[in-house]
């Protein structure tokens, strides 16, 4: 009986996958990552290290995230010397040094519209696309995404989920080739709920530790949700159309669990706990998105342009 029933829960997360993957591909041409995506939302807690597992050197750490960002670069297209790169790279710095773990932080700024996400590697590497960045009005804002892929780092999580797959994949340390054949989509898939909602504590901490403002991380949470709010509504514009192919490609960043509004309910009770309220100025961002004009509070024009 039990068999019974675990089967069942696995053909039901097999066709639900599948559904997930045509509607996705119908929706917009975002590549094949949408069953990782589906597998890293279902088996939150499976995709943990064993408790019991040997955690690597920052040494090793370090060395496998280099290798895993110079099998990768030429593919991401990192824009490392433009003057928007050395801005992006700037605040992530300031964010950085806060980190408890003293690892060598390099930020990657991505100049690809399409690249609506952010992601971090073992070691110290945290890539930021410009369609993210297209999205923020504020420094803050800026920092409160780096502070949380940071964090993502820190907190071990982009750690374990490498040693998770190397030992599902047999990859040993020091095994170049082995490395050269995991796929981005492991961390660009976003991590466990608890992680997600760590990730953002701490590196809210962290931007605010650096002297930026707590609602920095609040407004991206509801930009994301009147972006949510678009994706149930029919399209009326091509401006509409655009908001939906840029939801098909958000990932990583904004996973759809946990939600907008549980993120963003957090950080207001941290404002209050913490007491940050006299801390919540924002600075402008200082260049870049083609939104940086926009009044703030209005709605982000997002996709390709
Ligand atoms: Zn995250």
């Amino acid at each position: 009986m039990k068999h019974r029933a675990v089967f069942v829960v696995i053909a039901i997360a097999a066709i639900a996958a599948i559904v997930v993957a045509q509607r996705r591909k119908a929706q917009a041409n975002v590549g094949p990552d949408a069953i990782v995506h589906f597998i890293a939302d279902t088996e939150h807690e499976l995709s943990r290290l064993p408790a019991q597992s040997t955690r690597m050197s920052d040494a090793e750490e370090i060395a496998i995230g280099d290798q895993i960002a110079r099998d990768h670069l030429g593919e991401l297209g990192d824009q490392g010397n433009t003057p928007m790169a050395e801005y992006v790279g700037h605040v992530g710095r300031e964010v950085a040094a806060r980190a408890h773990r003293k690892l060598p932080y390099t930020i990657h700024f991505v100049q690809d519209d399409t690249f609506v996400n952010a992601f971090a590697l073992p070691g110290g590497h945290v890539f930021i696309g410009s369609g993210l960045v297209n999205l923020m009005d504020t420094e803050d804002e800026l920092a409160s995404v780096l502070g949380h892929e940071v964090e993502h780092i820190d907190h071990y999580h982009c750690a374990e989920r490498y040693q998770l797959e190397a030992r599902l994949r047999r990859i040993g340390i020091g095994d170049l080739a082995g490395i050269a054949e995991l796929p981005l989509s492991i961390f660009r898939a976003g991590y466990s709920k608890d992680q997600e909602l760590e990730a953002d504590r701490e590196g809210t901490r962290l931007a605010v530790m650096a002297g930026y403002s707590p609602l920095g991380a609040v407004r991206l949470f509801e930009a994301f949700e009147r972006m949510e709010r678009h994706r149930s509504a029919p399209p009326a514009t091509p401006a509409d159309e655009a908001t939906r192919i840029a939801l098909g490609t958000l990932s990583g960043y904004f996973q759809s669990h946990p939600y907008a509004a549980e993120r963003k309910a957090q950080i207001e009770r941290m404002i209050a706990s913490e007491g940050w309220g006299a801390k919540l100025q924002e600075k402008p961002l200082e260049m870049g998105g083609v939104n940086a004009s926009r009044p703030p509070g209005t709605a982000p024009m997002i996709g390709n342009r």
